[in-house]
């Protein structure tokens, strides 16, 4: 019996390094989407990525005037970040914590948010952390990369 004819076969290979906290999220992404197989976080990113930004560069051009209005509040600074003493999650808003600067590049401008913040309070243990790091934004709208780091604070003033 003849094989099922493959149109556009899989035979190209990537390996991809990830650390540890990647791996992590990679198999919370793989849970929480029952999926079985981790190349296909991969595959779903790429495709999310690639149809975002065919859609942004045809806004871009064809509707240049709305597509500046559009994206110009930016995207959402909210985060879940885990408290660095007891690890429950808490919901955080960098909206006013950030230094903006933007940079134009080839799809408009791209904006990072820089941050460095002490006035967090675990809502569980009611310890007061730190949060730093920047997030970057590109093409207007889109998430681009972010890195953000959450540390205790040496002597913070701990209530009970
Ligand atoms: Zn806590």
């Amino acid at each position: 019996m003849a094989r099922p004819k493959i149109d556009d076969a899989r035979d190209k290979m990537y390996r991809v390094r990830v650390n540890d906290e990647e791996e992590q999220m990679l198999q919370y992404v793989c849970d929480r989407k029952e999926l079985k197989n981790k190349s296909d976080v991969f595959r779903a990113a790429l495709k999310e990525a690639y149809g975002m930004l065919r859609m942004r560069e045809f806004d871009m051009n064809e509707n240049q005037d709305s597509y500046y209005e559009e994206y110009a509040e930016g995207i959402s600074l909210e985060r879940i970040v885990d408290c660095p003493y007891c690890s429950s999650k808490n919901k955080i808003d960098l909206v006013d914590e950030c230094d903006e600067s933007s940079y134009e590049r080839q799809m408009g401008p791209e904006t990072i948010y820089e941050f460095d913040t002490e006035d967090n309070y675990c809502k569980n243990c009611g310890r007061q952390f730190r949060v730093s790091g920047y997030i970057s934004e590109y093409p207007m709208g889109a998430f681009n990369f972010e890195e953000i780091n959450v540390n205790p604070i040496e002597g913070e003033e701990e209530y009970e």
